[in-house]
């Protein structure tokens, strides 16, 4: 199948998916690096997750990477306006379209790096179990070829950048970036402040795991400023607003399915884009 092809259809599972977020913006504006320190950028706009772009001392440390063409042309083109250093890094936060359909139109000669959580849910079935895109050769050289389990640095001259892995959460391949000297932690979807925190019990997410995670990397991080897919970037009161806001939904939950209510019942109890985070919370505590 031709790039071509296979982008249109994943736009489409990708709008399936995610429409909510994007409906209401169907034309991206421009992609702009917004400064958080002399060599962090925030990769804002474009068609995709937002992202971040680190200058090393040798070299560019790209997170995430949009998903079409046009937008990582535009962010190869706002990089050449700050620095003259090659892209070496393209770190995936994790396995969603958003975030890792556009590392094919990045050169081959970027490293791809993502937690193996990630690598292996690139290769899940689709939602209509066709195989996965992913499979296709042509893509083979943008799959992420360095992974990792709990912790990797990686050094661009002086610069140290942290990948951690809390552990399950958005997905079971959700990691953390965190640029030390700027206390800031580049988060991918572990966060939404606009619309319930997205689980997607498909790729093995878990909102309880999701709890433990986000408090370990609260614990394990001094960030200041956390940087995410799809909101602006906020502190630790609201992470910690946000795990808070979790645990409610989940006591509810758990004390209506005690009072014998079925699904349909507990969902009615929530505002309707609540639907889906309360089926998967309502889910993983009847299986279990
Ligand atoms: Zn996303």
């Amino acid at each position: 199948m031709k790039k071509h092809a296979l982008m249109i259809k994943s736009f489409i599972g990708f709008f399936w998916l995610t429409g909510t977020i994007f409906a209401q913006q169907p034309e991206p504006q421009p992609v702009e690096l917004r400064p958080i320190s002399e060599n962090l950028y925030e990769i804002l706009g474009g068609r995709g997750a937002q992202g971040g772009a680190y200058i090393g001392d040798d070299g560019v440390l790209l997170v995430d990477a949009k998903m079409d063409k046009t937008s990582v042309d535009q962010t190869i083109e706002q990089l050449k306006e700050v620095t003259d250093k090659p892209v070496r890094y393209l770190v995936n936060t994790h396995s969603d379209g958003d975030h890792i359909w556009g590392n094919q139109f990045f050169p081959e000669s970027v490293t791809f790096i993502a937690h193996e959580n990630c690598r292996n849910d690139l290769f899940l079935p689709k939602n209509n179990n066709e195989p996965s895109d992913w499979y296709n050769s042509e893509l083979a050289p943008y799959i992420p070829s360095v992974t990792f389990r709990e912790k990797m640095d990686i050094f661009l001259g002086s610069k140290k950048v942290e990948l951690w892995y809390f552990g399950v959460g958005h997905t079971t391949g959700d990691i953390v970036v965190y640029f030390p000297e700027e206390k800031a932690a580049f988060i991918g979807d572990q966060i939404f402040m606009e619309i319930p925190q997205l689980i997607h019990s498909h790729k093995g997410g878990n909102s309880f795991e999701y709890v433990k995670t986000i408090t370990k990397m609260l614990d394990a991080l001094d960030a200041e400023k956390f940087c995410s897919g799809h909101s602006e970037i906020v502190n630790r009161e609201a992470i910690q607003v946000h795990v808070e806001q979790m645990e409610k939904r989940q006591k509810k939950v758990k004390s209506l399915i005690a009072d014998g209510k079925t699904l349909e019942q507990v969902k009615s109890e929530f505002e309707e884009n609540e639907g889906r985070l309360v089926e998967s919370i309502f889910n993983e505590i009847t299986k279990n």
